[in-house]
């Protein structure tokens, strides 16, 4: 009794039963209050300290032990993402080291780890957004996706490079330091390709333009950014924000550069062991040898690749793909369907032969997985209008039923 009659804070005094935490030292104790209060002492009066300690976001320590490790990412990734095995790799591979980054602490060997941002090359719908949008809901940090397309060179018509980080600012509530630890995904990165391989004369205001203006945000500087977003104006207030631990993503379906791949590669294999190169290719699939001059060819500025160190690419989806995509991905278009007409109290279920038959159609429309969606929802819109208002609690969808709808519904399969 007499033992317990000593914890008190060696600070502040409270006794043990008025704090709600009380941690003990070697000959003291000391309160959650006054901890907080050296913490604020120690924030203000030495701030590059403050810079080591482990970072946060929406609750998240930065500390290694928390950050899932690349088999653990993949293993996650694997639950949404159907095949994709080397980009969902070099993803995890990026994420990780990219939050060793933001864990690591200040020593004095000089030896800084480098921002990692990644581009991502494939066809459209072939789940470059859904692997960037997974492994943010897995991290739990803000994410935003925009277009590239919509950005013009400063003082042009259409949208400033910075508007990307109004978007983020947004979605993570305003909160700054949140917002520095997110991660931005660009998609349509091709369609800011300067349209020649040389250096233009004249502007090239959506193209190179662009290039220049998100190389500085791609680097990680201090930019200044409008918090509604829209264009930057004199009268506004700025938010700053920085942009050395925003991790950036790029995806575009660079069509095309399949020919530039190859254009390389045939030049390339002159030379001895060519032959047995060349007949070693993978020639139905090229993107698997991409490289950064690949894309220097389609027409990214050097700068911009370089930024974008990790590179890697999608294969586009084969019948089989397709297949498991509508029914293995956690939350997968079938089992989507279920849910909803769970939800009133009807039991449904996919034959096999219609499932095989929207992916006939899918394949057919060479939409990728987003035809999929448009023909699930083509199938089941009738049934969804009616089954609320049924008395029967259980439905089969079958192939004829499939078919029969994707009649009636003229197949609108555009996105
Ligand atoms: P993009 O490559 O154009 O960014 P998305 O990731 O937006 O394509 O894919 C569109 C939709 O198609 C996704 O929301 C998802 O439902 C589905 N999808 C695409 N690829 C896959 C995949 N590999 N595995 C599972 N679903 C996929």
């Amino acid at each position: 009794m007499a033992r317990r009659a000593q914890n008190c804070c060696s600070f502040c005094g409270r006794k043990e039963g008025e704090v709600r935490m009380m941690i003990t030292g070697l000959h003291g104790f000391i309160c959650e209050n006054c901890v907080q209060q050296a913490s604020e002492i120690i924030r203000s009066n030495l701030p590059d300290f403050c810079d080591d300690e482990p970072r946060k976001s929406g609750g998240n320590d930065w500390d290694l032990r928390s950050i899932p490790k690349p088999r653990e990412i993949k293993e996650y990734l694997d639950q949404y993402v159907i095949g994709q095995d080397d980009a969902k790799r070099y993803l995890a591979v990026a994420v990780y080291n990219h939050y060793k980054r933001l864990a690591q602490p200040k020593d004095s060997s000089g030896v800084e780890i480098e921002k990692s941002n990644v581009i991502m090359v494939g066809p459209t719908g072939t789940g470059k957004t859904l692997i960037a949008r997974s492994i943010a809901k897995l991290l739990n940090v803000p994410f935003t996706i925009v277009d590239a397309t919509v950005f013009t060179e400063a003082g042009y018509v259409g949208e400033d490079v910075e508007s990307i980080l109004s978007r983020l600012l947004q979605v993570a509530d305003f909160d700054v330091e949140a917002t520095q630890r997110g991660i931005v995904f660009i998609d349509e990165i091709d369609k800011i390709a300067r349209k020649s391989d040389n250096p233009s004369i004249t502007r090239d205001v959506s193209g190179e333009g662009v290039q220049q203006g998100l190389l500085k945000l791609l680097e990680g500087s201090m930019v200044n950014v409008p918090p509604k977003g829209g264009r930057k104006h004199p009268d506004q207030d700025y938010v700053h924000v920085d942009t050395r631990n925003i991790l950036f993503i790029c995806g575009g379906a660079f069509d095309g550069i399949e020919r530039r791949i190859a254009q390389r590669l045939n030049t390339h294999v002159v030379g001895f062991d060519s032959v047995q190169n060349v007949s070693q290719l993978d020639r139905e699939n090229l993107m698997k040898y991409i490289l950064p001059q690949d894309l220097k060819s389609f027409g990214l500025i050097p700068e911009i690749i370089g930024r974008l160190p990790v590179l890697t690419y999608l294969n586009p989806l084969d019948r089989e793909a397709l297949r498991n995509i509508l029914t293995e991905p956690k939350n997968s278009l079938v089992k989507q369907q279920i849910k909803l007409f769970e939800m009133d109290g009807i039991t449904l279920s996919f034959e096999n032969d219609a499932l095989e038959f929207m992916v006939d159609k899918a394949v057919e429309y060479k939409l990728g997985a987003r035809g999929l969606r448009s023909i699930m929802e083509a199938v089941m819109m009738e049934a969804q209008y009616e089954s609320p208002s049924w008395d029967k609690k259980e439905f089969v969808v079958t192939k004829e039923y499939a078919k029969q709808r994707l009649e009636k519904a003229n197949l609108p399969v555009a996105e």
